[in-house]
């Protein structure tokens, strides 16, 4: 392997040149350092906090865990035998990726507390100014976003917030300093996060109340430890630990069928679901509260054993009538009723469909990408690439993200084509690359196609993986094995080169 040297950054003396500048150090941007690093490309990567991990690092909630299975949710090319539980705990991924960090010498590329705000492309230099949020800047000639589309959370704009006076906070902020023993909580949602937490701290807190809006289709899974003889043969039984990661992959894949060729066969699902609630809640007028009306899969499907148990709780109340205001002692209900509160979590989610817009992003001829994607709708060239915007690549991009399977095979798919789009630029002695408008409009065209008869818009139910106008911008449409096959070989046809060696003088007047 090619070891690249960082690029020295003495960022006092002026802008910090690169080759390739990476946003972002979860999955993605540590895994797209490594492709760098593997080809021999120079680059840096800009992390906005001061240590690794993305959303493993920022979600330390008690009890966030991933609900794909760690042997499957973690690096083809870096295993780990010895994962404690199948469904890993947050610490342990938080470890594993600081391991992979330290293993490849990562840290010294990174650039911690650097919070990238704006990026423009200079159609005579070719390359991405980039400036961080104080006031660094950076010029690199090819720029990877891996921020993800979860990241920025989303705090509901409620009539009386600020003048609470209790403790409030996000679920992805979790303030550890607060404690929570014998105290009024409320928590706000009933989404992935929130079914998470209330059964770590219910028998902790003095009261719990749950702000429902819409409830989940939760699904019984129990998470043991994996016994240390099997951990142990997976470090040493040659073929195991694969044969499980082969089989994990293939069943999570069967649950993507259903959501978007069959959903009829998701009533499986349900029935699973009313019997979780069932098994859990004896009384009836609170099970029927907590049964959705939509179809299993339209949301995220969640895994739990004891997340109803907790709302059965003595001290526990759902509360499904809308918020209408904040107190600075509690929170008042639209049916008028004040419940005191002494910490309010909200475990409300994250901007999504609009993430894209807290990065300014300006193309050739000062183009706003947030202008156009607000215009035209957020789409990529497979997810990742975007038209007329040179070496601009996004990592879980546009419709790559996942409701069934491990979004860190896509994230695989992607570092390796974002490896070859540079090695193509190389090879055509060219400066640049964008895919054509008609190479990114049939991609989606067909996408959207194949994404209308799946569960996530048929469902019946609203969620975050649809735009305002009802446009799925998120999700994948089919399997991923399709996407990896979609995106195993860059195709050249589908992109337009520019600054090639013996064209540069013409197009650099043309550019002026
Ligand atoms: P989420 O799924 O978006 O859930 C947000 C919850 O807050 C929903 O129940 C939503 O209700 C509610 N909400 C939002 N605004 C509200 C308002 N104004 N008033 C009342 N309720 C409101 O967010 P999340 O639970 O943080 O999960 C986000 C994503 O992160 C997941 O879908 C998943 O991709 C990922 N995640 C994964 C795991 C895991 O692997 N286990 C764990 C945590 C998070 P509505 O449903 O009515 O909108």
């Amino acid at each position: 392997m090619t070891v690249v040297e960082p690029t020295v950054a003495d960022t006092t003396t002026g802008p910090v040149h690169t080759r390739a500048l990476v946003i972002g150090t979860g999955f993605s941007g540590l895994g797209m350092g490594i492709e760098l690093q593997r080809r021999g490309v120079d680059f840096l990567i800009l992390e906005k906090a001061d240590d690794v991990g993305g959303t493993w690092r920022d979600n330390s909630y008690p009890g966030c865990a991933c609900d794909i299975p760690a042997h499957l949710y973690s690096f083809s090319f870096e295993p780990k035998p010895d994962w404690t539980y199948m469904w890993s705990l947050q610490p342990e991924i938080l470890d594993y990726l600081r391991g992979v960090t330290e293993k490849y010498g990562l840290r010294r590329y990174i650039h911690f507390g650097a919070r990238v705000e704006r990026a423009h492309w200079d159609d005579a230099e070719y390359r991405w100014h980039v400036f961080t949020e104080d006031g660094r800047e950076y010029v690199a000639q090819f720029l990877i976003s891996g921020a993800g589309a979860l990241h920025i959370p989303s705090i509901p704009d409620f009539e009386g917030l600020a003048d609470f006076e209790g403790e409030a906070f996000h679920s992805a902020q979790w303030d550890h300093g607060v404690d929570l023993t014998g105290k009024k909580v409320a928590v706000i949602g009933t989404g992935a996060s929130a079914i998470q937490l209330v059964p770590e701290i219910v028998d902790k807190v003095g009261e719990l109340q749950l702000y429902q809006r819409t409830p989940a289709w939760v699904l019984p899974r129990s998470n043991n430890p994996i016994p240390g003889w099997m951990r142990d043969a997976f470090g040493s039984v040659p073929g195991t630990r694969a044969a499980l990661r082969t089989g994990i992959y293939w069943f999570q894949e069967a649950l993507g069928f259903a959501m978007t060729k069959r959903p009829e066969l998701l009533v499986l699902g349900e029935k699973a679901g009313k019997w979780n609630i069932r098994h859990q809640v004896r009384d009836r007028e609170l099970r029927r509260r907590l049964t959705p009306s939509y179809q299993v899969g339209c949301k995220r499907v969640l895994f739990s054993n004891n997340y109803f148990r907790a709302i059965a709780k003595p001290h526990s109340e759902l509360v499904t009538d809308r918020i209408s205001r904040i107190t600075p002692r509690g929170i008042v209900t639209a049916d008028g009723k004040e419940r005191d509160v002494d910490v309010i979590v909200f475990a409300t989610g994250f901007h999504v469909t609009d993430s894209y817009t807290y990065v300014g992003i300006k193309g050739p001829g000062g183009e706003d990408l947030v202008d156009r994607w607000n215009r035209e709708g957020v789409q990529a060239h497979r997810g990742i690439a975007v038209a007329d915007m040179p070496n601009l690549f996004f990592l879980l991009g546009p419709n790559t993200g996942l409701g069934h399977n491990s979004v860190v095979f896509m994230i695989e798919s992607q570092i390796r084509y974002v490896g070859q789009a540079i090695g193509a630029v190389d090879k055509a002695g060219a400066q640049a690359l964008a895919p054509t408008r008609s190479a990114q409009d049939s991609f989606n065209a067909e996408l959207q196609d194949d994404l209308q008869g799946a569960v996530w818009s048929t469902g019946g139910c609203s969620s975050w993986y649809l735009d305002e106008h009802g446009k799925n911008r998120t999700l994948w449409s089919g399997m991923t094995w399709q996407y990896w096959l979609s995106t195993r070989s860059l195709k050249r046809s589908e992109y337009r080169f520019s600054g090639v060696a013996s064209a540069r003088p013409s197009q650099r007047a043309a550019a002026r």
